[in-house]
Protein backbone atom coordinates (compact mmCIF):
# COMPACT_ATOMS: atom_id res chain seq x y z
CA UNK A 1 0.00 0.00 0.00
CA UNK A 2 1.20 3.31 -1.11
CA UNK A 3 0.19 6.20 1.55
CA UNK A 4 1.42 10.22 0.89
CA UNK A 5 0.50 12.71 3.91
CA UNK A 6 -0.57 16.31 1.77
CA UNK A 7 -1.03 19.68 3.89
CA UNK A 8 -4.45 20.41 4.38
CA UNK A 9 -5.75 24.48 5.16
CA UNK A 10 -7.63 25.11 8.63
CA UNK A 11 -10.74 23.25 9.94
CA UNK A 12 -10.40 20.06 7.14
CA UNK A 13 -9.48 17.97 9.57
CA UNK A 14 -7.98 14.52 8.91
CA UNK A 15 -9.67 12.88 5.53
CA UNK A 16 -8.39 9.46 4.04
CA UNK A 17 -8.85 9.71 0.01
CA UNK A 18 -8.67 6.10 -1.95
CA UNK A 19 -6.82 6.94 -5.13
CA UNK A 20 -6.85 3.54 -6.15
CA UNK A 21 -10.50 3.81 -7.05
CA UNK A 22 -12.73 5.76 -9.50
CA UNK A 23 -13.36 9.23 -8.69
CA UNK A 24 -10.78 8.55 -5.38
CA UNK A 25 -13.10 9.26 -2.92
CA UNK A 26 -12.92 10.64 0.66
CA UNK A 27 -13.32 8.99 4.36
CA UNK A 28 -13.26 11.44 6.90
CA UNK A 29 -12.23 10.47 10.07
CA UNK A 30 -14.55 11.10 12.12
CA UNK A 31 -16.92 9.07 15.08
CA UNK A 32 -20.09 9.15 12.85
CA UNK A 33 -17.86 6.96 10.01
CA UNK A 34 -16.65 3.83 12.60
CA UNK A 35 -18.57 0.72 10.64
CA UNK A 36 -16.08 -1.85 12.35
CA UNK A 37 -14.45 -2.16 15.74
CA UNK A 38 -13.36 -5.78 16.05
CA UNK A 39 -9.25 -5.67 16.33
CA UNK A 40 -8.87 -2.66 14.88
CA UNK A 41 -11.26 0.57 13.63
CA UNK A 42 -12.50 0.71 10.19
CA UNK A 43 -14.08 3.76 8.75
CA UNK A 44 -16.77 4.13 5.99
CA UNK A 45 -18.39 6.52 3.89
CA UNK A 46 -20.62 6.08 0.92
CA UNK A 47 -19.36 2.14 0.78
CA UNK A 48 -15.64 3.59 0.66
CA UNK A 49 -14.12 1.70 3.53
CA UNK A 50 -10.55 2.80 5.16
CA UNK A 51 -9.32 -0.03 7.74
CA UNK A 52 -6.64 0.15 10.56
CA UNK A 53 -6.53 3.71 10.65
CA UNK A 54 -5.87 4.13 14.73
CA UNK A 55 -1.86 3.79 15.02
CA UNK A 56 -1.94 6.74 11.91
CA UNK A 57 -4.50 8.72 14.10
CA UNK A 58 -3.34 8.51 17.39
CA UNK A 59 0.23 9.97 15.73
CA UNK A 60 -1.31 12.73 13.96
CA UNK A 61 -3.13 13.94 17.03
CA UNK A 62 0.27 13.03 19.12
CA UNK A 63 2.75 15.26 17.10
CA UNK A 64 -0.27 17.76 16.74
CA UNK A 65 -1.15 17.46 13.54
CA UNK A 66 -4.84 18.57 13.04
CA UNK A 67 -5.14 19.03 9.44
CA UNK A 68 -3.82 16.43 6.77
CA UNK A 69 -5.38 14.63 3.54
CA UNK A 70 -3.91 10.77 3.54
CA UNK A 71 -3.69 9.36 0.06
CA UNK A 72 -3.93 5.51 0.43
CA UNK A 73 -3.72 3.53 -2.79
CA UNK A 74 -5.89 0.28 -0.92
CA UNK A 75 -8.04 -0.34 1.88
CA UNK A 76 -6.04 -0.29 4.76
CA UNK A 77 -3.51 1.84 6.37
CA UNK A 78 0.16 -0.18 6.29
CA UNK A 79 0.56 -2.14 9.88
CA UNK A 80 4.32 -1.49 9.72
CA UNK A 81 5.90 -2.87 13.22
CA UNK A 82 2.33 -2.59 14.68
CA UNK A 83 3.15 0.88 16.49
CA UNK A 84 2.87 4.22 15.39
CA UNK A 85 7.07 5.45 14.86
CA UNK A 86 7.26 4.99 11.58
CA UNK A 87 4.37 7.74 10.65
CA UNK A 88 6.06 9.52 13.61
CA UNK A 89 9.15 9.94 12.07
CA UNK A 90 7.89 10.12 8.75
CA UNK A 91 5.84 13.39 9.72
CA UNK A 92 8.96 14.38 11.80
CA UNK A 93 11.22 14.49 8.46
CA UNK A 94 8.29 16.31 6.45
CA UNK A 95 8.04 18.91 9.03
CA UNK A 96 4.40 20.60 10.57
CA UNK A 97 3.46 23.91 9.73
CA UNK A 98 1.39 25.95 12.35
CA UNK A 99 -1.88 27.39 10.94
CA UNK A 100 -3.82 30.91 11.48
CA UNK A 101 -6.80 29.30 12.95
CA UNK A 102 -7.52 28.35 16.14
CA UNK A 103 -7.34 24.47 17.78
CA UNK A 104 -11.09 23.08 18.78
CA UNK A 105 -11.32 21.28 22.17
CA UNK A 106 -13.95 19.70 23.91
CA UNK A 107 -13.59 19.94 27.46
CA UNK A 108 -15.33 17.94 29.78
CA UNK A 109 -17.12 20.00 32.80
CA UNK A 110 -18.70 16.70 34.15
CA UNK A 111 -17.62 13.14 34.63
CA UNK A 112 -18.74 10.88 32.57
CA UNK A 113 -18.25 7.02 32.48
CA UNK A 114 -19.35 3.58 30.02
CA UNK A 115 -18.91 0.40 31.97
CA UNK A 116 -19.39 -2.66 30.14
CA UNK A 117 -18.78 -5.85 32.45
CA UNK A 118 -15.16 -5.24 34.44
CA UNK A 119 -14.24 -2.80 31.86
CA UNK A 120 -14.69 0.61 31.05
CA UNK A 121 -13.60 4.04 29.89
CA UNK A 122 -14.45 7.53 32.11
CA UNK A 123 -13.54 10.95 31.10
CA UNK A 124 -13.40 13.54 34.46
CA UNK A 125 -12.88 17.49 34.00
CA UNK A 126 -8.84 18.46 33.42
CA UNK A 127 -7.24 21.24 31.27
CA UNK A 128 -5.41 19.22 29.07
CA UNK A 129 -5.46 15.68 28.10
CA UNK A 130 -4.25 12.48 30.60
CA UNK A 131 -4.64 8.93 30.09
CA UNK A 132 -4.68 6.24 32.59
CA UNK A 133 -5.27 2.88 31.28
CA UNK A 134 -5.04 -0.49 33.05
CA UNK A 135 -5.10 -4.16 31.74
CA UNK A 136 -5.26 -7.54 32.73
CA UNK A 137 -4.07 -10.74 30.83
CA UNK A 138 -3.49 -14.08 32.54
CA UNK A 139 0.39 -14.30 30.69
CA UNK A 140 3.80 -14.14 32.53
CA UNK A 141 4.91 -11.54 30.54
CA UNK A 142 1.93 -9.36 30.49
CA UNK A 143 -0.20 -9.80 33.69
CA UNK A 144 -1.48 -6.33 35.29
CA UNK A 145 -0.39 -3.52 34.23
CA UNK A 146 -1.07 0.48 34.21
CA UNK A 147 -0.03 3.72 33.04
CA UNK A 148 -0.41 7.12 33.43
CA UNK A 149 0.61 9.48 30.49
CA UNK A 150 0.10 13.34 29.57
CA UNK A 151 -0.33 14.79 26.22
CA UNK A 152 2.82 17.33 25.63
CA UNK A 153 4.87 18.47 23.03
CA UNK A 154 7.19 15.38 23.33
CA UNK A 155 5.62 12.47 25.15
CA UNK A 156 3.83 10.64 22.01
CA UNK A 157 7.24 10.12 20.26
CA UNK A 158 9.27 9.77 23.98
CA UNK A 159 6.55 7.49 25.70
CA UNK A 160 3.95 6.50 23.33
CA UNK A 161 5.03 5.91 19.57
CA UNK A 162 6.83 2.68 19.83
CA UNK A 163 4.56 0.46 21.58
CA UNK A 164 3.62 -2.50 19.86
CA UNK A 165 0.25 -4.24 18.99
CA UNK A 166 0.23 -7.45 20.52
CA UNK A 167 -1.36 -10.60 20.72
CA UNK A 168 -1.82 -14.39 21.42
CA UNK A 169 -1.18 -17.23 19.25
CA UNK A 170 -4.38 -18.98 19.89
CA UNK A 171 -5.98 -15.98 18.70
CA UNK A 172 -3.72 -15.03 15.62
CA UNK A 173 -4.45 -18.82 14.61
CA UNK A 174 -7.87 -18.90 15.07
CA UNK A 175 -8.42 -15.26 13.35
CA UNK A 176 -6.62 -16.76 10.39
CA UNK A 177 -8.21 -19.90 10.02
CA UNK A 178 -11.36 -17.15 9.72
CA UNK A 179 -9.70 -15.37 6.59
CA UNK A 180 -8.06 -12.45 8.61
CA UNK A 181 -4.76 -11.09 8.98
CA UNK A 182 -3.33 -12.95 6.23
CA UNK A 183 -0.39 -10.96 6.21
CA UNK A 184 0.31 -10.70 9.96
CA UNK A 185 3.74 -11.64 11.19
CA UNK A 186 6.10 -11.31 14.13
CA UNK A 187 7.25 -8.19 12.00
CA UNK A 188 3.59 -6.92 12.57
CA UNK A 189 3.48 -6.73 16.38
CA UNK A 190 4.31 -8.94 19.23
CA UNK A 191 2.94 -12.23 19.44
CA UNK A 192 2.88 -14.81 23.03
CA UNK A 193 2.76 -17.99 23.04
CA UNK A 194 1.59 -19.46 26.59
CA UNK A 195 4.76 -18.83 28.51
CA UNK A 196 6.35 -16.17 26.05
CA UNK A 197 7.04 -13.78 23.29
CA UNK A 198 7.60 -15.21 20.14
CA UNK A 199 9.70 -12.24 18.85
CA UNK A 200 13.45 -11.63 19.84
CA UNK A 201 14.66 -8.95 21.07
CA UNK A 202 12.15 -8.28 24.01
CA UNK A 203 10.39 -5.23 24.66
CA UNK A 204 10.57 -1.78 23.51
CA UNK A 205 9.19 -0.59 26.74
CA UNK A 206 8.65 -3.01 29.94
CA UNK A 207 5.38 -1.87 30.16
CA UNK A 208 4.54 -1.86 26.33
CA UNK A 209 1.39 -3.52 26.48
CA UNK A 210 -0.69 -1.00 28.47
CA UNK A 211 1.34 2.09 26.53
CA UNK A 212 -0.41 0.56 23.31
CA UNK A 213 -3.62 0.46 24.71
CA UNK A 214 -2.67 4.13 24.89
CA UNK A 215 -1.96 4.53 21.72
CA UNK A 216 -4.86 2.56 20.42
CA UNK A 217 -6.87 4.65 22.84
CA UNK A 218 -5.72 7.87 21.76
CA UNK A 219 -6.11 7.00 17.75
CA UNK A 220 -10.00 6.23 18.41
CA UNK A 221 -10.65 9.55 20.39
CA UNK A 222 -8.79 11.24 17.33
CA UNK A 223 -12.25 10.49 15.67
CA UNK A 224 -13.78 13.44 17.78
CA UNK A 225 -12.39 15.16 15.32
CA UNK A 226 -11.89 17.93 18.45
CA UNK A 227 -9.32 17.34 21.03
CA UNK A 228 -10.45 16.55 24.63
CA UNK A 229 -9.54 17.93 27.41
CA UNK A 230 -9.84 15.85 30.06
CA UNK A 231 -8.56 12.82 32.01
CA UNK A 232 -9.62 9.43 30.40
CA UNK A 233 -9.28 6.45 32.49
CA UNK A 234 -9.30 2.85 30.87
CA UNK A 235 -9.76 -0.57 31.98
CA UNK A 236 -9.73 -3.78 30.47
CA UNK A 237 -11.21 -1.56 26.88
CA UNK A 238 -10.43 -1.95 23.36
CA UNK A 239 -11.72 -0.47 19.93
CA UNK A 240 -15.05 -1.71 20.74
CA UNK A 241 -15.57 0.29 23.81
CA UNK A 242 -13.27 3.41 23.21
CA UNK A 243 -16.10 3.90 20.06
CA UNK A 244 -18.93 3.46 22.25
CA UNK A 245 -17.53 5.41 24.94
CA UNK A 246 -16.82 8.46 22.49
CA UNK A 247 -20.22 8.32 20.63
CA UNK A 248 -22.21 8.58 24.15
CA UNK A 249 -20.16 11.33 25.55
CA UNK A 250 -20.31 13.45 22.41
CA UNK A 251 -24.62 12.52 22.50
CA UNK A 252 -24.57 14.24 26.33
CA UNK A 253 -23.51 18.34 25.96
CA UNK A 254 -24.25 18.38 29.55
CA UNK A 255 -20.75 16.64 30.30
CA UNK A 256 -18.89 19.35 27.59
CA UNK A 257 -18.10 22.43 25.96
CA UNK A 258 -16.55 23.12 22.84
CA UNK A 259 -13.65 26.35 22.65
CA UNK A 260 -11.32 27.41 20.31
CA UNK A 261 -8.30 27.78 22.02
CA UNK A 262 -5.64 29.29 21.69
CA UNK A 263 -3.14 27.11 23.47
CA UNK A 264 0.80 26.52 22.69
CA UNK A 265 1.23 23.49 20.52
CA UNK A 266 4.27 21.26 20.71
CA UNK A 267 6.40 23.96 22.75
CA UNK A 268 6.18 26.35 19.54
CA UNK A 269 4.04 29.89 21.11
CA UNK A 270 1.05 30.47 19.37
CA UNK A 271 0.85 33.34 17.21
CA UNK A 272 -2.47 33.69 16.08
CA UNK A 273 -2.81 34.89 12.35
CA UNK A 274 0.47 34.66 11.54
CA UNK A 275 2.18 32.45 9.09
CA UNK A 276 4.52 30.29 10.39
CA UNK A 277 8.02 28.31 8.79
CA UNK A 278 7.90 24.83 8.48
CA UNK A 279 9.03 23.68 11.77
CA UNK A 280 11.47 21.02 11.80
CA UNK A 281 10.41 19.36 15.62
CA UNK A 282 12.90 18.40 18.23
CA UNK A 283 12.92 15.20 19.42
CA UNK A 284 14.49 13.67 22.30
CA UNK A 285 13.59 9.80 21.46
CA UNK A 286 15.59 7.87 19.36
CA UNK A 287 13.85 5.17 18.37
CA UNK A 288 14.66 1.35 19.30
CA UNK A 289 16.05 -0.18 15.69
CA UNK A 290 12.81 -2.28 13.69
ZN1 LIG B 1 -3.30 -1.00 18.02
Amino acid sequence: VGLRLQPAPPDFGVRFQRRDLAQAPVVRAHHDCVVHTAYATTLAENGVTVAITEHLLAALLGVGVDNVLVELDGSEIPIFDGSASHFVNLIRKAGIRQQPALRRHLKVTRPFALHDGDSYVSISPGDSLKVSYTIDFPHPLVGRQTTVWHLDAFSFARDIAAARTFGFLKDLKRMQENGGLRGGSLENGIVFDERGMLNGGGFRYPDECVRHKVLDLLGDMALAGVHLLGHVEARKAGHTLHHRFLQELIRQPKHYELMDSARPVLGIPHARFVKQPLVHLPWRYDFPPL
